[in-house]
């Protein structure tokens, strides 16, 4: 690939991200609060996951985007109330899960179950193993949404939640 058309879409794409002065940034995420940011991340992964989901398919992007929505809610609920800073070692997903069950968002039972869930699952789909299907999906994404509610409503962030 050196030296060919690839080389040089590589290097503009290293260069997007290395100078990122006067890019168009996504929608509600040009905020300064780490929190926010998490919270938002998670709002736009699940509008992504419900507009693909109505198309009838996509099912291994819905789930996955749904996995994702979960960590990342999860970590909002963590900063936004001090027990977690976002370059700590616990910020990673079983990480999260764990510190989320030490202050008692859930017990340390659904922590295991959250963690054992996406050792089994996501990364199923993830390596193909298993073909993901319809029901995974929509499930998944109704977890997913369950979740990024309750902390909503738990850690009253609803006014900071961008969901369409
Ligand atoms: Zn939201």
């Amino acid at each position: 690939m050196d030296d060919s058309y690839v080389d040089d879409s590589l290097t503009a794409a290293e260069q997007a991200f290395r100078e990122t002065r006067g890019q168009t940034v996504e929608t509600g995420l040009d905020v300064e609060d780490e929190a926010t940011i998490q919270l938002r991340k998670a709002c736009r992964l699940l509008t992504a996951a419900r507009t693909l989901r109505e198309r009838n398919g996509y099912y291994t992007v819905v789930i996955e985007a749904s996995f994702v929505a979960v960590e990342r809610s999860i970590q909002a609920f963590l900063l936004e109330r001090g027990y977690a800073e976002a370059r700590d070692p616990r910020y990673g997903h079983t990480k999260a899960y764990e510190r989320a069950a030490e202050v008692n968002l859930f017990s340390r039972e659904f922590a295991d179950r959250l963690a054992e869930h996406w050792a089994q699952n996501r990364a199923a789909v993830y390596y193909r193993d298993a073909p993901a299907s319809s029901k995974q999906a929509t499930t998944m994404l109704s977890f997913a949404e369950d979740v990024h509610q309750y902390i909503l409503d738990f850690a009253s962030l609803s006014s900071d939640c961008c969901c369409e």
